[in-house]
């Protein structure tokens, strides 16, 4: 496929593995240019590459580390540039922590927090002033069915990306830009391996593949949803999320994988 006359550009953090390669390869499938953001550098060039050869569409790359102020001011600067607009914000960079609150650092919990968070707020600010103007845009914060759950402080970051995405998407979608939280129950990407969790702890209908949570949030998205729930099962977990007491939502135990 050749790139389209009406092609968007599409900026993605976390694009080089799990749900944001797989956001670059369906938006490149469609025809849209990407501005891919992660702190690999050259595993976002290898990328680059090959959507470029696979797909004939333009591809930036714009190395950054995400919980650093200089790495974020990177990313809000590209998403300043009226002479180069960026049409749709993918917020997907994201980590898992291990252990449980009292037996991480205070450092690692705080990095924890600014990448799901505090970056989550600046870019979507950023990108919100030029797309307002403009009287169109979209935003998908990745988020998690945690964000429905009591997990740790996964689950009140991501509590604040869903809150925030669904009262974005009110305040906003009138004025011509969608914002949808998604938020996918587990699915295959690296995720589990850079947390060092043993993923088989976790029973096998649990699983999510990254192609459908994608396509299931970029329909959403375009739909003007504020809240994607990837797949019927979620869709039951989360419903019934809102009868149980708290002490029955925090999810399938965790099981470190060895030497963790
Ligand atoms: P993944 O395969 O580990 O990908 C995470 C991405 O984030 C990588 O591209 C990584 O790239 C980037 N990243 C991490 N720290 C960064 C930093 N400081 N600055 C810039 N980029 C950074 O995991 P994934 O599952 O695709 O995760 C994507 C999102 O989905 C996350 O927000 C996660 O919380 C959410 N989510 C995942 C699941 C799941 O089961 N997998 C479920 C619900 C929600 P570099 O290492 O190159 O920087």
């Amino acid at each position: 496929m050749t790139a389209r006359a009406d092609a968007l550009a599409a900026l993605i953090t976390g694009a080089s593995s799990g749900l944001g390669a797989e956001f670059a390869r369906q938006f490149a499938e469609q025809g849209h240019h990407l501005i891919l953001v992660a702190r690999d550098a050259g595993r976002l060039s290898a990328a680059a590459s090959a959507l470029e050869r696979d797909y004939g569409v333009t591809v930036e790359v714009l190395p950054a580390d995400l919980t650093d102020d200089g790495g974020v001011a990177a990313v809000v600067e590209r998403l300043s540039d009226a002479s180069r607009p960026v049409d749709v914000l993918v917020n997907n960079a994201g980590i898992g922590l291990l252990h449980p609150f009292e037996k991480n650092s205070i450092e690692e919990e705080k990095l924890h927090l600014r990448l799901h968070v505090q970056t989550t707020m600046e870019l979507c600010h950023a990108a919100l002033q030029l797309m307002l103007e403009r009287g169109s845009g979209r935003i998908i914060n990745v988020a998690s069915v945690a964000a429905f759950a009591t997990r740790g402080t996964y689950s009140a970051a991501k509590s604040w990306e869903l809150s925030f995405s669904r009262w974005a998407n009110l305040a906003y979608g009138p004025s011509g830009v969608k914002i949808t939280a998604l938020c996918p129950g587990f699915t295959h990407t690296e995720f589990h391996e850079r947390m060092g969790l043993d993923k088989t702890a976790m029973p096998r209908w649990m699983w999510l593949d990254a192609r459908r949570v994608v396509r299931d949030g970029l329909a959403d998205n375009e739909r003007g949803k504020g809240v994607s729930i990837p797949s019927l099962r979620y869709k039951a977990v989360v419903t019934a999320t809102r009868f149980l007491p708290a002490r029955f939502t925090g999810g399938p135990p965790r099981r470190p994988l060895a030497g963790n």
